[in-house]
């Protein structure tokens, strides 16, 4: 997991990582009858991490996507999210889509689904947006605070998180209908068949609404 993405991973001030996609795994993998262990890697680095054998499971919120879908096998999905762009509470612009974004200074974190969409927006119209990728999206906020950045595209769950944490807001959300799902090795099928059934029954289940009254209030 990449844990700067809340509520569903992220450091608390006692230094854990914590958060839904942590709770869900550990939950899942006790169904399945696994020990689990967290392994901290940058969003970036975790298809790589899966391929390479470094870990057996990807849990970072990470969107289903026909790309990645290539190289990894997802489970059945278990949130859904859009993106929203975040700008500092103070600020004097109020952009409202990616063509309000033109010209200006945008921050995504490396490797995810915002990056991709912006690049493909940039590519595929011409125009340019000056987007600087970082390694994790706590660092694209703090530049944001810094006045180093104009807006940060994220996750709107996450998004919403980062509204009580920091002094920013949300102008606008652009719909991209994405659903996240936890990833395997594409020939893992034993274990993705058995993430999928503790996933069936975990969605249904009291404790699921546990955990995210837990995270989300
Ligand atoms: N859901 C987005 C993606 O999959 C962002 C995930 C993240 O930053 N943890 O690219």
């Amino acid at each position: 997991t990449s844990p700067d993405f809340p509520p569903f991973e992220y450091i608390d001030n006692k230094g854990n990582i914590v958060g839904i996609d942590i709770d869900m795994m550990k939950i899942l993998s006790n169904k399945i009858g696994c020990d689990m262990e967290i392994v901290s890697i940058d969003f970036n680095g975790l298809i790589p991490a899966l391929i390479n054998n470094q870990i057996d499971v990807i849990a970072s919120g990470m969107t289903i996507t026909e790309e990645r879908a290539k190289v990894v096998a997802f489970t059945k999905p278990y949130w859904s999210a859009d993106q929203a762009i975040i700008i500092r509470k103070d600020a004097n612009i109020n952009p409202q889509s990616l063509n309000d974004l033109v010209n200006l200074r945008v921050g995504v974190q490396s490797g995810t689904t915002a990056e991709q969409m912006i690049s493909e927006f940039v590519n595929s119209t011409g125009k340019n947006i000056n987007m600087v990728s970082y390694q994790s999206y706590v660092l694209a906020i703090q530049d944001l605070l810094a006045g180093r950045l104009d807006a940060v595209v994220v996750d709107s769950p996450v998004a919403n998180m980062f509204v009580k944490q920091y002094n920013v807001k949300i102008s606008n959300i652009i719909t991209t209908n994405e659903s996240y799902g936890l990833a395997v090795r594409k020939d893992n099928t034993e274990l993705l068949n058995k993430l999928n059934k503790a996933l069936d029954e975990l969605l249904n289940s009291d404790e699921w609404q546990q955990i995210l009254r837990k995270y989300l209030g």
